[in-house]
């Protein structure tokens, strides 16, 4: 019995496949699951639960509970599309999977989540001095704060969760926020 194949039972589980009783042992089922996730997900398929697999189970469980209108738009609870989109109003936008992880910080904090940058084309990157190949230039960023509620412990917490998600997360501790990003690159930055 291993808690890791548990863990990766209970996210074939959500995910809708069948990996028989979750109960931390490596079976015939699980070993079949593990197979067929790896085969609708381009992996090479192995039986084993290796660095990419591990990330693909990651990601596929946090697009699992969003809800898209009928035009394929994803729907937030509490946030409206204008808050991720670049200021200018050129309609460039952040991706769903980050637009997601801002619901889950709010979600798991409770409290309001200011966006306070989102996507930006070329000209608002400079204009707000961006870095050049800035996640923020192709909608793989958003920088975000809870009001009145930063500081260290809460900007730590962020970041955890962001890891355990693998999105990559700078910290701001003098500014008070924090910038999320995918992908995290080789090295997440606390
Ligand atoms: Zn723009
Ligand atoms: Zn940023």
């Amino acid at each position: 019995m291993s808690d890791y194949v548990k863990w990766i039972q209970e996210q074939l589980q959500a995910l809708g496949y069948d990996p028989g009783p979750v109960d931390g042992v490596n079976g015939e089922k699980t070993d079949a699951a593990i197979r067929l996730f790896q085969k609708e997900n381009d992996l090479a398929v192995d039986g084993q639960v290796g660095e990419l697999t591990h990330s693909a189970l990651i990601q596929a469980r946090s697009m699992i509970d969003l809800k898209m209108d009928q035009d394929g738009k994803l729907l937030l609870k509490n946030f409206t599309e204008d808050e991720f989109t670049c200021e200018c109003g050129c309609g460039l936008d952040v991706c769903d999977r980050l637009k997601a992880f801002a619901q889950r910080l709010r979600d798991q904090f409770g409290w309001p989540l200011v966006i306070s940058s989102g996507a930006r084309c070329p000209t608002v990157n400079a204009a707000v001095g961006g870095v050049p190949d800035s996640c923020h230039l192709t909608g793989q960023a958003f920088d975000c704060y809870f009001p009145g509620q930063m500081n260290e412990a809460v900007m730590a917490q962020m970041a955890d969760d962001a890891i355990s998600q693998e999105i990559g997360v700078i910290r701001y501790p003098n500014q008070l926020f924090c910038h999320f990003q995918v992908p995290p690159r080789n090295q997440i930055i606390y």
